[in-house]
This record gives structure tokens, sequence and C-alpha cells, in this order.
């Protein structure tokens, strides 16, 4: 059982939700495919995914096609970003923003936050110049569900982006000048989170002369080795970019392997920040770490890969509940949160984390199917709590 839905329609201003299914590309897009309409059985897909609302508004003025997915507002307003993608079909679209607005629900709902999911996309070229019409269009569009949708930057948009947003919405987060880069929460939030991963471990969550295996230099993966560096970690990094290897390496006396062979590397900790689906058929095998924690998004290829983990012994921090200092970050600036209230929330993960393999024990569960039994029973509570008129 997913998250509770409440019910299923649209409230599009502009097109009604069979419209979402193919032919109303234009022309001028040949990759296109536009036979999507006999595969995509629309109420079978809302109920598969426990939808509350999917809104889809296409304006010709600008070639805008826009999907918000609505999955759940009992906790709080539906927030997700906007991803600008050429989607090969329009199914391909809205399936899309279906998993992506679950994730979203769930991501808020372990965070403790008072946030829906939901997630919006836009069809077409990311790299198209004409961005503020096509923007400002999704604002409008935005704007129409009256705040059900708070949207934010994701693949393929930017903080430019949002400001264009911004010139018809109120509905909007991540604006130039506000929260800012979220990476240091989350970097702080993943820190606390392996740091709770060793406390069930090792019975101790210091990390002192603990390994950690690094899999990307980036934004949270730099801030994430200077908190264990800090501690008297010992880093083995990679990144396919050599001058972020390079910082991490001189900053924080950690030792560089080439990008494939950071799965082989004998260590306490895999902290993947690079990519989804790294822990698959190919990886599992060869990791030789008791812990996999890192921030990025979507780390088991399949299901069945957070079950070989379980089965190999390896302790698994669910993604989603380690890397929500992101979303924290977001909650902040629309709530108007000191930087300190945000990295103490996102400290918070620490005990989510021991909760969330409180309930795998209890329940004999591998732990990315105990995060979702977190997630569930706190919509649950939540729902019960304001089911009566006050
Ligand atoms: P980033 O783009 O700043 O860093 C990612 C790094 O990974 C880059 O340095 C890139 O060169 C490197 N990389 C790409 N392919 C690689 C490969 N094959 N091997 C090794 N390194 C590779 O991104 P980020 O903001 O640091 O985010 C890292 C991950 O965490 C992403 O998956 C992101 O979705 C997730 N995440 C980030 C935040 C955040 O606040 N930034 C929040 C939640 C989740």
């Amino acid at each position: 059982m997913k998250a509770p839905a409440k019910s299923s329609g649209s409230s599009s201003p502009a097109a009604s939700i069979p419209e979402v299914d193919g032919g109303h590309g234009p022309p001028t897009d040949p990759g296109r495919k536009p036979g999507d309409r006999q595969g995509l059985d629309l109420f079978a897909l809302l109920a598969e995914y426990d939808h509350e609302q999917v809104s889809v508004y296409y304006d010709p003025s600008t070639d805008y096609r826009g999907i918000i997915a609505i999955h759940s507002t009992v906790l709080g307003p539906a927030l997700g970003g906007t991803r600008f993608w050429h989607y090969e079909s329009d199914a391909e679209a809205l399936i899309d923003s279906l998993r992506l607005a679950r994730g979203m629900t769930y991501k808020a709902a372990v965070a403790g936050l008072n946030l829906g999911g939901g997630k919006s996309v836009i069809i077409g070229d990311n790299r198209t110049t004409r961005r503020e019409a096509l923007f400002r269009a999704h604002g409008r569009h935005v704007e129409s569900l009256k705040g059900r949708y708070i949207t934010a930057e994701d693949v393929g948009t930017s903080t430019a982006d949002m400001e264009y947003i911004k010139a018809e919405t109120n509905y909007v987060t991540g604006l130039i000048g506000k929260s800012g880069d979220p990476s240091p929460v989350t970097a702080y939030g993943v820190y606390r989170g392996i740091k709770a991963c060793a406390r069930y471990r090792y019975g101790s969550d210091g990390l002192s002369g603990k390994h950690v295996a690094l899999q990307g230099c980036g934004s949270v993966g730099y801030h994430l080795a200077k908190l264990l560096y800090a501690e008297g970690a010992s880093i083995t990094c990679t990144d396919i970019d050599p001058q972020r290897v390079k910082r991490v390496v001189e900053e924080c006396g950690a030792q560089a392997v080439a990008t494939n062979d950071i799965y082989d590397v004998r260590a306490d900790v895999f902290a993947p920040c690079a990519l989804g689906a790294v822990i698959n058929d190919t990886t599992l095998s060869r990791l030789r770490v008791e812990i996999v924690a890192g921030a990025a998004n979507n780390q088991l290829a399949e299901d069945r890969h957070g079950d070989l983990l379980e089965q190999r012994q390896i302790t698994y921090a669910p993604d989603y509940v380690i890397n929500g200092g992101g979303l924290i970050n977001v909650n902040a600036e629309l709530h108007g949160w000191a930087p300190e209230r945000a990295r103490s929330k996102a400290g918070e993960i620490y005990d989510t984390i021991l909760r969330v393999f409180e309930i795998a024990r209890e329940e004999g569960i591998p732990s990315y199917r105990a995060a979702d039994r977190l997630a569930e029973q706190r919509i649950a509570a939540i729902a019960k709590v304001r089911r009566n008129f006050v």
C-alpha cells in the first residue's frame, strides 16, 4: 500500500486529462511518437500511482506542454521540482511525473516536513533560448492550482527559470538570493545519516579511523568530504572531473581512484554522491563495504537490489531518507527558517535513519521498505488527526 489517495481527477485550466496521451504535439517536433493514445490507460495509471490529481496545460503560443502531478496533499501542499525534458512520448512524461511526485510525498514525510508530494514536467528541448514565455506559461499553470502545488528547480531548469515562474505565481521556491545552494545542508544530513549507520553497525557513531569510499566530488560530495575529514575519517574518492577530485585530495587528504574502481575499494562506507542506479547487478558483488550511505537519488537500480544488499548484510541508508537535506532547505525558504534551523532539522536524519533500521528489524524487512513504512505511518497518522472539522 502506498500513501493514501484522496480522489482522482483533473483540474487543468486547459486540456482535460485524456489529452495528455499523445496527438497534440505540434508538427514541428518530428521526434515525438504520436501513437501513445492506444497504450495509455490513464485512470489505471492514476490508481497505480495513487494520485490525487493530474493537471495538463497546453499553450500553443509558447508551445508549452506541461503536466503537474499531485500525489498527496495530506501533510501539506505538494512540493516538487519542474523537470524540463525531451520525453520520447507524452505517456513517458506522464509516468515520470507520477513516479517522481510519489517519491516527493515519501521524502517529505520521512523528513518530518508538512509538505505533500508533487512534480511537474515540461515536455520539450531544454536547450531552448525562448525560456521566459515558456516558464511564464508554466507559472500560470502552477498558479491555477492555487497553492496545491509548489514548484522548484529540477533537471533541465535553473534559478533563472524560477524567476520567470515567479512573475506569474508565488508558489515557487529556489529563487535567487533566497535559500541558496542546498548542498551544504544535504551534505550535513548525509553525514549525520552515515553516523547513524555507524552507530547501528558498530555501536558507536564516531567516524574517526573509518574509511569512506566517496563517489562524486561535486557540490554534496565535496561538503561531505570536509565533514568526514574533520572527524578523522579517511577518504578514497573518485569523479569524472579531475579538478573536483584534486580539491578533495588536497583539502581532505583523500586518495583518488579511477571512476570504475570505486566499487572495489575495501572501506567501511560506500557513499554514492554522483549518479543513480549505482547499486546494480554489476556493482553489487564488487562492494567491499559494510555500509552504503550517500546523497545520490535512486541508488538502487531496482528494488531487488535493496534485498540483495540486505542478503549481503550491507547496511543501506535509504537514499530518500538520508538525502532529505535539500528538501529541508527548500522548506526553510518557504517558511523563512534561519539557516541554523534548517541544519538542525537535517541533523534529525540521524534519528530517522535509526528509526528506519528499527522498523526493518521489527518487521523483518529490508531498510528501503522500512523507509516506506515510516513515511506511510506518518501520513496515515496525520490524515486521522486532520479528519475532523475544527
Ligand atoms: P553535482 O553535479 O554537483 O555533483 C555530482 C558529481 O558527480 C560531479 O562532480 C560529477 O562530475 C560527478 N560524476 C558524474 N558521473 C560520475 C561518475 N560516473 N563517477 C564519478 N563521479 C561522477 O551534484 P550534487 O548536487 O553534488 O548531487 C550529487 C547527487 O546527490 C545527485 O545524485 C543529486 O541528485 C543528489 N542530491 C543532491 C542534493 C543537493 O542538495 N545538491 C539533494 C538531494 C540529492
